[in-house]
Parts: structure tokens; C-alpha cells; sequence
């Protein structure tokens, strides 16, 4: 509780240097410099730089973080099948997905699209309700969105994990009035085991729209599960990353997997 209480008076202190920036002065003697190129965030620049799978330098713009990826993912795929990738990036179904009791290729194939997140620089709790929506609620480090723990309409993702593949995502149909509606976006509803194997299972894996990160389902040796977390599926504790402590959220094999009742922080946008 003092922890918290400390860590919102950090950020308030934070809000109103955010507030000095956009004064656009030359006489600010503080450490935000005029220059774009050392505009300040609250999570330094070089931790967002962690997601490699973009298609343009990371930046920051008026206490806005920017990331554009092509939602293609660079790990194999059951999707990948009959698509322009096909050759080099197919791969059958392996059975390794614990979630998947019978696997279900389902119609979608992944295509290249341009998605543009654009998630705030100085991150804070949110006084206000804040639902995810539907689609993009996150970006992971490969550039490959994160979704939420529901399926069309609400309902849970029950039938939808059987096409998951071994790597934990499925591509989503597009949108009525979209190009080529049989191929669609790639996402993780759950735990994106080709990152949590490669960059380890207390790493950190990604960021929502509200700009907290997104860690793996271990910490400190430990599997978390939701009952470790708060009602947005996150807590604020000391991590690798962040010495002095950070709110994030955890990856959970129980629902809702990624993101509970809402988003910790006010989210920023996805646009394609
Ligand atoms: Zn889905
Ligand atoms: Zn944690």
C-alpha cells in the first residue's frame, strides 16, 4: 500500500513535467531537453526498443510512444500455409500446445498489415473504467498484437483455442470492407511460447496500450497464476527491468491470460 501510494506520487510528479514539455520552451533547464531525439518517457526508450519486429525506428512524439509492425511473426506457422511465406515459414501442427485438446486449422491465413500502436509515454493508473476492446489490446516484442481472453461477442475462448497453434496464436478474419477477408491478423490471446522460450519465462514479453509491459508467467522462479494478481491481472513489484519497481502485467495459463477487467493505465490507439 505504501509502495503504491509512493509510486502514484511519482507519477503525478511525472504528469506535470509532462505538462512543462508541452510548452515548447527553450529556457526548461530540467533534463528534457528540447530535442525530439531525447524526448523522456517513464519506461526508458530503450526498454520499448525491445520489440524487434518493426518496421521503423521506434519514437517518442508529444508523450506518445509510436511502434509500427507488419504483424507478420517471425517464428513458423500452420498458417503460413498457401500464403506468399509458404516455403520458408510453413509448418504442420505439431501437437506440442498444451491448451489445444484437438487442433482446428482454422480458415484465416496471415497476411501483412501495417499496425501503428501508439501507447503513452508516461504510463499511470487510471481513475476511469477502462475495457479492452476487441483486436490489438498490446503489442508483443515480435510485433505481433496481443488480444484479450474473449472470443466474438464476448464469449470465452473455449472453442477458439483449438486453433491456436504451437506457438500460442491464430490469425483473425479482417473486417467486412477489408482486402482479401480469407487472410487475417495474427495475435496471442495467451502466452507467446516462442517468445517466453527464447527471451526466457520471466522476461519481458510486451506492452499494452495503457503502456505497462507484459511478463512472462514465472517471477523470482515462481509460475504466477491470477490469484498473484490484481483485477487488471498485473501488480507492482521490483522486476529486472526496473530496480525501483513497476506495475505490469503477467501471462497466466488460468483465464484471463493476459489482461483482466480492463486496462491498469488510459490506453493510446491501434491504427491500420
Ligand atoms: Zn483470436
Ligand atoms: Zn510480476
Amino acid at each position: 500500500m505504501k509502495q503504491a501510494l509512493i509510486y502514484s506520487l511519482a507519477l503525478l510528479l511525472f504528469s506535470f513535467s509532462g505538462c512543462n514539455d508541452d510548452s515548447n520552451d527553450n529556457s526548461d533547464s530540467s533534463d528534457n531537453s528540447d530535442n525530439n531525439e531525447e524526448a523522456s518517457s517513464l519506461i526508458p526508450i530503450s526498454i520499448y526498443e525491445r520489440v524487434y519486429g518493426t518496421t521503423s525506428d521506434i519514437y517518442i512524439e508529444e508523450d506518445w510512444i509510436y511502434i509500427n509492425t507488419n504483424g507478420v511473426p517471425d517464428h513458423q506457422s500452420p498458417y503460413f500455409i498457401n500464403t506468399q511465406w509458404e516455403d520458408a515459414m510453413y509448418v504442420a501442427y505439431d501437437g506440442s500446445n498444451p491448451f489445444v485438446t484437438n487442433f482446428n486449422l482454422n480458415p484465416n491465413r496471415i497476411s501483412e498489415l501495417s499496425i501503428s500502436f501508439k501507447i503513452p509515454a508516461f504510463p499511470e493508473q487510471s481513475t476511469g473504467n477502462n475495457p479492452t476492446s476487441m483486436g490489438p489490446i498490446g503489442v508483443s516484442l515480435n510485433g505481433i498484437p496481443f488480444y484479450n481472453q474473449y472470443a466474438g461477442g464476448g464469449s470465452p475462448l473455449t472453442q477458439e483455442i483449438n486453433s491456436f497453434d504451437q506457438y500460442n496464436g491464430h490469425p483473425a478474419p479482417l473486417g467486412p470492407g477489408q482486402e482479401n477477408n480469407a487472410s487475417g491478423r495474427y495475435h496471442y490471446h495467451m502466452e507467446p511460447f516462442w517468445l517466453t522460450s527464447n527471451e526466457g519465462k520471466e522476461a519481458l514479453i510486451g506492452f499494452l496500450l495503457d503502456g505497462f509491459p507484459v511478463y512472462g508467467p514465472e517471477e523470482n522462479g515462481q509460475t504466477i497464476d491470477s490469484s498473484d494478481l490484481d483485477a487488471y491481472h498485473g501488480h507492482f513489484t521490483v522486476t529486472a527491468d526496473f530496480p525501483d519497481g513497476m506495475y505490469h502485467y503477467h501471462v497466466t495459463a488460468d483465464d484471463p491470460y493476459i489482461n483482466g477487467s480492463g486496462y491498469y493505465g488510459s490506453p493510446g490507439t491501434v491504427s491500420e
